[in-house]
């Protein structure tokens, strides 16, 4: 753990606020220790509910990293990640994560709720008719 990095994604959080976004920063750290990459929430700036900026980033790393290089490398962020971003982050290959503020900690400091409801989902259905395009594809 490097308070710097973390310390730096702080800032970024600073900086996203100051633009009019939600306050949320992260960078990447490659396995040599030097910064790869670095982002800022811009979910109302750019009108986009997912620019997030670990989802951000974990889409530079799966674009712009070899496999072994994103294994080896780390991203800090200001507040661990949303279930949308860890999922992100996850198919991204990246090795580890270390943030600031917990999910838990995140929810204390809000005073008007927070959070979104989850969505009811309705499923499985047609089995048969869904695998046809799956079956085989993983086999490979
Ligand atoms: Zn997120």
């Amino acid at each position: 753990m490097d308070e710097e990095h973390l310390r730096r994604a702080i800032a970024l959080a600073g900086e996203a606020r100051s633009s009019g976004n939600p306050p949320f920063g992260s960078l990447l750290v490659g396995p040599d220790g030097s910064v790869l990459a670095e982002d800022r929430n811009s979910s109302v700036s750019d009108g986009d509910i997912t620019a997030h900026p670990e989802l951000k980033l974990a889409r530079w790393a799966g674009r712009e990293l070899d496999a072994d290089t994103a294994a080896r490398t780390t991203m800090y962020t200001s507040c661990e990640p949303c279930g949308m971003c860890a999922g992100a982050i996850a198919r991204s290959g990246l090795g580890r994560v270390v943030f600031a503020l917990s999910s838990g900690q995140l929810d204390g400091l809000r005073t008007s709720g927070g959070g979104f409801p989850a969505v009811p989902t309705d499923g499985p259905h047609l089995y048969d008719e869904a695998k046809v395009p799956i079956e085989g594809y993983y086999d490979v």
